[in-house]
């Protein structure tokens, strides 16, 4: 499997990832860069994150061969809009996008009969930095991508999708874009709701000052994910807001039943869900659902 000319749309974390980690395999002759920020761009030229720059989208996509989509999720649509008429048949266009069902939507909608050339896919990797400056070449080494394959597509792309970032060092599994949405909602949309939620609250009370003065190690750990781009998460949590809405309610709910835990002053309830979701914790960390 070799790409004489993959498309990077979005060169930041991710796409600049993928492409760095391609290159390291020499998986490709040659990637094109385009996005909406020069100063991003230079700096992945500068890095050799990519080959080359294209200021125009249709550009970048008319004579490449791959074509991955890495931004915010919100853009997808005029993205699809711009490449669709210039995709060369044989071209496979795929995608980082952390949410799903509305990318398979603007796709359907944008690229009408050449749906089968999209094959969505989610990696499962990142940080709460951002731009072609954090990325490297083994962001995904050892994590999971999420393939989310249409009824359209050929099983030929589905596996040359799946092989690149196999080569990028990743273990790749499929999933539907409805579970997709379904799983991410509930393990990764709400934990970042929480976090911003968390810091936003303690910003804006008269005792801040004092409160992140005291704040230590517990409250960086839990907040880590607040320091993720805002437009990103706006994104995501706007693409799946009902799958998130549910998921929030499900924490609701189970914060009410801890707060009756502790307005009951039931230490043994307390502690038995402490220890039970710490035993969870661990059989997580020790990889027993690899
Ligand atoms: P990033 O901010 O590092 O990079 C996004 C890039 O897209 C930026 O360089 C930006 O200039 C560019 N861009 C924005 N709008 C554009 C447009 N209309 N046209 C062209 N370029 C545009 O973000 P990232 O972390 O690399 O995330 C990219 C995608 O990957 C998102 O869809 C995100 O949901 C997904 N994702 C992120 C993570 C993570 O943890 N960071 C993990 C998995 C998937």
């Amino acid at each position: 499997m070799f790409f004489e000319r993959i498309a990077v749309i979005g060169v930041g974390l991710i796409g600049g990832s993928f492409s760095l980690a391609l290159k390291e395999k020499k998986l490709c002759r040659h990637v094109v860069g385009a996005g909406r920020s020069a100063a991003n761009l230079k700096v992945a030229l500068e890095r050799g994150v990519i080959d080359s720059v294209e200021s125009d989208i249709a550009a970048a996509a008319r004579s490449a061969d791959l074509i991955l989509i890495a931004t915010p999720v919100a853009q997808f649509e005029k993205i699809f809009l711009s490449i669709v008429q210039d995709l060369k048949p044989s071209a496979i266009v795929t995608d980082a996008g952390s949410t799903k069902r509305d990318v398979v939507a603007a796709a359907r909608e944008a690229l009408g009969a050449k749906i089968a050339q999209f094959v969505p896919a989610h990696p499962i990797a990142g940080a709460e930095h951002s731009g072609a400056a954090a990325a490297k070449a083994d962001l995904f080494r050892g994590r999971r991508v999420v393939v989310a394959p249409l009824a359209e597509n050929s099983e030929r792309d589905i596996e040359a999708v799946s092989a690149l970032w196999a080569a990028a060092g990743a273990r790749v599994s499929r999933m539907t874009p409805q579970e997709h949405d379904e799983v991410f909602a509930a393990v990764s949309h709400l934990p970042h709701l929480l976090a911003y939620a968390l810091v936003d609250d303690f910003s804006k009370r008269p005792n801040s000052a004092q409160l992140f003065g005291y704040a230590a190690g517990g409250f960086r750990d839990f907040t880590r994910i607040a320091s993720s781009h805002p437009e990103m998460w706006r994104d995501i949590c706007m693409a799946n807001r009902d799958q998130l809405l549910r998921e929030l309610r499900l924490y609701e709910e189970k914060l009410q039943a801890m707060g009756r835990m502790l307005e009951a002053g039931d230490a043994a309830a307390l502690e038995k869900l402490f220890s039970e979701a710490r035993a969870a914790r661990e059989k997580w960390l020790k990889g027993d659902y690899q």
